[in-house]
């Protein structure tokens, strides 16, 4: 078989290759569109108390292989163990979530002279979902469940080097009763299968997640078939951290650490008022010191590898061995191994300060003031995350107010849960995913008039 045709699935703790799958190309994309398509129409019609009954059906199905999944996404992902097991019952709740959501699809009655106006939420038919790498089970499940409940079919394309567990839901699925043909994962390049699902003309929406370049060429290709998208693309959050903040909580070193740093909401660009400077930095070395890097099967890990030797690479390329930073330790050997890492001496211009590296690297930046907080946390193309800490409550939300991003926490660094809104603004994305209004991003508004008029005299 060509390369073309394949998939090597490495582990990256390890090197060694945990799977081989083939990769689809634009023929079995059409084939899977096709099958999707008949499914969708019976899907459709169903009463809404059985799609539901379905998927919570496919919930508890996965209920019973949350470790299987776990252990599936510490091979092929690197995940910690622990972070594993949270991210298949994520996908888990979602599908419970996103049951309810079917039998609550409701539409609209508008007073109207002459008749009576109603409005419909349809279903938009098939829907591609295209997935990275860095979340593997709960970025397919947020693309593909609320559609599912809504009354779409799903080909879901997971990213390259993470096919494992999305090739497993589908099969659950099917275990669940969930119609053949409705929830199809299809592996593949992203130049072959994933660009062929874009293009598609059955498919009546594309939900990317990924990088801003190539989400910016799937929008363009979409704009050519007047196709809908959702965009869940990067991001260079800052944390900002003000002189009467918690400082200990508020530099907790996995707000950036998390998942490696493979984080689209990683908070990696440290802002600090310049008076706690000198102390933020003494604490976040301590931290940096503690960080348990390796195995990510063992229990006791902190940290694990990056993705891939091609990631890898790029981490190391914004941090030249001589950058003023500090720095926390990595095993050596197979796997793909990088040490925590803050750099002090960037300008909030530079690469590293700019670029999303999407690794365990972060920058620590002085500001001097609220106004000069809120500058340097807008001067950036992205807008996904943030975090803000301050006891003055006025602050927080005025801070809260004027710093363009989708997702913050104040107080916190919270992560994503599935019944609130998730997205990102500016060049971070198009679209909200998650949440109470998450099946909407998967239907169209119907409007009828029904005239109430009598026969004509
Ligand atoms: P990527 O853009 O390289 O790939 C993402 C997916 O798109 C993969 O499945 C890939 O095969 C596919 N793809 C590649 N080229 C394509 C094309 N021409 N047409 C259609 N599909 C194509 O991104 P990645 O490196 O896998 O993921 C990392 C990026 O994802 C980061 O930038 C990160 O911030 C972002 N991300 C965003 C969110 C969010 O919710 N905002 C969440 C996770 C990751």
């Amino acid at each position: 078989m060509s390369a073309e045709h394949e998939l090597e699935v490495l582990n990256p703790a390890t090197e060694e290759v945990v799977a081989t799958v083939p990769a689809a190309d634009a023929a079995d994309v059409d084939r899977a569109v096709a099958r999707a398509a008949v499914a969708q129409r019976s899907w459709a019609a169903a009463a809404p108390a059985d799609r539901a009954r379905l998927l919570r059906r496919f919930a508890d199905v996965v209920d019973t292989h949350i470790e299987e999944l776990a252990q599936l996404e510490v091979r092929e992902a690197g995940h910690l163990l622990g972070n594993a097991r949270w991210e298949a019952g994520n996908a888990r709740d979602l599908l419970l979530y996103a049951a309810g959501g079917a039998e609550r699809l409701l539409g609209k009655q508008i007073p109207v002279p002459g008749g009576w106006n109603v409005t419909f939420q349809e279903p938009l038919g098939v829907v591609g979902v295209i997935a990275p790498w860095n979340f593997p089970m709960p970025i397919a499940a947020w693309g593909s469940f609320p559609a599912l409940a809504a009354g779409n079919a799903v080909v879901l394309k997971p990213a390259e080097t993470t096919p494992l567990t999305a090739l497993r839901l589908a099969e659950l699925a099917l275990e669940a009763g969930l119609p053949e043909g409705l929830f199809q994962v299809l592996p593949g390049y992203g130049h072959i299968a994933g660009r062929a699902l874009v293009d598609h003309p059955d498919v009546a929406k594309i939900v990317f997640t990924g990088s801003t370049r190539t989400g910016r060429e799937v929008m363009e290709r979409c704009a050519r078939l007047v196709k809908p998208v959702t965009l869940e693309l990067g991001g260079k959050s800052p944390n900002i951290v003000f002189a009467d903040a918690d400082l200990k909580r508020a530099i907790d070193p996995f707000s950036f650490l998390d998942n490696s740093g493979q984080d689209c909401c990683a908070r990696t660009r440290i802002l600090v008022q310049e008076s706690v400077y000198d102390e933020v930095r003494d604490l976040l070395a301590d931290a940096l010191s503690t960080v348990v890097v390796g195995d990510p099967a063992d229990e006791k890990t902190q940290m694990g590898p990056l993705i891939s030797r091609q990631q890898l690479d790029r981490v190391r390329s914004f941090v030249p061995d001589d950058a003023p930073a500090l720095r926390g330790s990595a095993p050596d050997g197979p796997g793909f191994w990088f040490a925590p890492t803050v750099l002090t001496g960037e300008r909030h211009d530079s690469a590293a300060a700019c670029e999303e590296i999407f690794g365990p690297v972060a920058v620590l930046l002085p500001f001097t003031d609220e106004q000069d907080a809120i500058r340097l946390a807008n001067d950036t193309p992205y807008g996904l995350a943030g975090s803000l800490w301050t006891r003055d409550l006025g602050r927080a939300l005025r801070v809260s107010q004027a710093v363009r991003a989708g997702n913050l926490s104040v107080n916190s660094h919270s992560a994503v849960r599935y019944w609130t809104p998730f997205g990102g603004l500016k060049q971070s994305g198009v679209g909200r995913e998650l949440g109470p209004d998450a099946l909407a991003a998967f239907t169209e508004t119907k409007n009828v008039f029904i005239s109430t008029e009598g026969p004509a005299q």
